[in-house]
């Protein structure tokens, strides 16, 4: 197998990482392979037994030059000052077909530095979990990382619940720099680190940023859109902490995430976010307060602080007014509504309000929109009724309606039981239902398979997902 690397993170002075090779596993096993994202990052040759021996990182492919990165963050808004991948490793970086500069990661590979007290792998649930939802996601449009291969290791991991198989998922990046990569250094101290980070990160991502101010305006605008985008979706990431938000503006870290059924402003599914600080309805919030902790870090390496102080507090504190705009655009396309004015927000949460108090699908509510059915996602009828005459005038002048939101309410999303289902099959040595899931999720705005837009009965609900970790 040939991997055209061109590394640029392994040449950063040695404080911004530890060189070391994956740890072995006993038994690898390729369970998935993204054959598209493969040819688009020009990987070439390679059977499926190379693949597993490769991203289960038994053989260190030509070229590659592993390390684990460093990194600090907020975990639910306590600062841990030193974090890292503690199993995950950067084997490098290619440039695609396209000529974006892709990181090629694997995660569940081994203790690190950086593993404090973990065990360093992942078990097969959270591996399908990321590699089938990141792949959904970006089915639906939405910036992210994407999964190229899942190995199973063919080695049991101890967790809570006794022990599970092992796997390992490999994961394409724009880059791995988080607001977490920023705080390291920043928190040390490490001025000339942050200021060779902040060159680094402008140079890969934002290469007209002109300075540390311009780069924050930037990861600002991006992770505005990002979060009116999962927002649009009913996207829960349950784990926006410091050190999961990228710099590149895409979704990262794929753990207890999960897609609403019935739709509530309050909605948490992971089982270690008691507080609710990263409910669905707080992300918009959170992406502010993450965007702040960059600001503060990349502030530390500027010269004249008052001025600098005063133009980044500007930054984020306008921040707020682009993520609303952002919102509005979103969810004015998903009732067909191309040109949004002020007024239409509260038409949105009008619908919002009903939906909540109605327990609506999110999903399978929007997709109804514009036709005979949508009256059914309501308990009460006669209250959507009324909202649905005021859409109606509204929308009576926009061009194209249906076109607009048939193109912003998927048919199908990743549902949680449908994932609880496919792990437990795949536990069982049954990859059809992942396979089934991939297929219909590589088209979100189609409906090539009914039964899998259908929420989930009572006894079928997963209320709760897990770290895993
Ligand atoms: P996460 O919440 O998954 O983003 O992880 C937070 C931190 O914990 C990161 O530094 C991870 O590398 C580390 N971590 C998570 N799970 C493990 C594990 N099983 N072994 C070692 N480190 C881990
Ligand atoms: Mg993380």
């Amino acid at each position: 197998m040939r991997i055209p690397f061109d590394n640029s993170y392994a040449t950063l002075p040695d404080g911004f990482f530890t060189r070391l090779d994956p740890t072995p596993v006993k038994e690898p096993k390729l369970l998935a392979w993204n054959d598209d994202l493969a040819a688009s990052l020009e990987i070439e040759g390679g059977d499926a037994k190379t693949r597993a021996q490769v991203f289960g990182g038994n053989q260190v492919p030509a070229g590659a030059a592993p390390l684990a990165q460093l990194y600090a963050g907020h975990q639910f808004g306590n600062f841990n000052p030193q974090l890292g991948d503690g199993r995950a490793i950067l084997l490098g970086e290619v440039v695609d077909s396209v000529g974006k500069r892709r990181d090629i990661q694997l995660k569940g590979s081994g203790p690190t530095p950086y593993s404090r007290m973990g065990d360093g792998r992942a078990w097969v649930g959270p591996v399908l979990r990321e590699y089938l939802i990141s792949e959904a996601m970006h089915a639906l449009g939405v910036p992210t990382t994407r999964a190229l291969a899942a190995v199973a290791t063919g080695e049991p991991i101890l967790r809570e619940s006794g022990p599970l198989p092992g796997a390992i998922v490999t994961r394409v990046a724009a880059s791995h720099l988080r607001v977490g990569t920023f705080q390291v250094f920043a928190h040390r101290g490490e001025t000339e680190a942050l200021k060779t980070l902040t060159d680094y990160a402008i140079a890969r991502h934002y290469p007209d940023a002109e300075g540390p101010l311009d780069l924050l305006r930037a990861v600002c605008a991006a992770q505005a859109e990002l979060v009116a985008q999962w927002m649009s979706f009913g996207f829960i990431h349950g784990v926006m902490n410091t050190d999961n938000c990228s710099i590149s503006g895409e979704t990262i870290d794929y753990g207890p995430c999960a897609f609403m059924d019935a739709f509530h402003q309050g909605r948490v599914f992971s089982s270690i976010d008691r507080q609710g600080r990263y409910a669905y309805g707080n992300q918009p919030q959170i992406v502010v307060w993450n965007m702040a902790q960059l600001a503060t870090s990349l502030l530390q390496q500027m010269d004249d602080k008052e001025t600098a102080v005063e133009d980044a507090t500007e930054i984020v504190h306008d921040l707020p007014e682009l993520v609303e705009a952002a919102w509005l655009r979103r969810f004015a396309a998903k009732l067909g509504i191309s040109n949004p004015r002020p007024e239409d927000v509260d038409l949105i949460n009008e619908l919002l309000s009903l939906m909540q108090t109605d327990g609506s699908d999110f999903t399978n509510t929007f997709r109804a929109l514009g036709t005979d059915q949508a009256r059914d996602h309501f308990t009460n009828g006669d209250a959507f009724d009324a909202w649905a005459e005021n859409w109606r005038s509204r929308i009576k002048d926009e061009p194209d309606p249906q076109a607009v939101m048939q193109a912003a309410n998927p048919a199908v999303i990743p549902r949680n039981h449908r994932i609880e289902q496919m792990i437990e099959a795949a536990v069982a040595g049954d990859m059809a239902p992942f396979e089934r899931l991939m297929t219909a999720l590589a088209t979100p705005f189609e409906e090539t398979d009914p039964e899998l837009q259908r929420p989930p009965t009572e006894d079928e609900i997963v209320p709760a997902t897990f770290c895993g970790t």
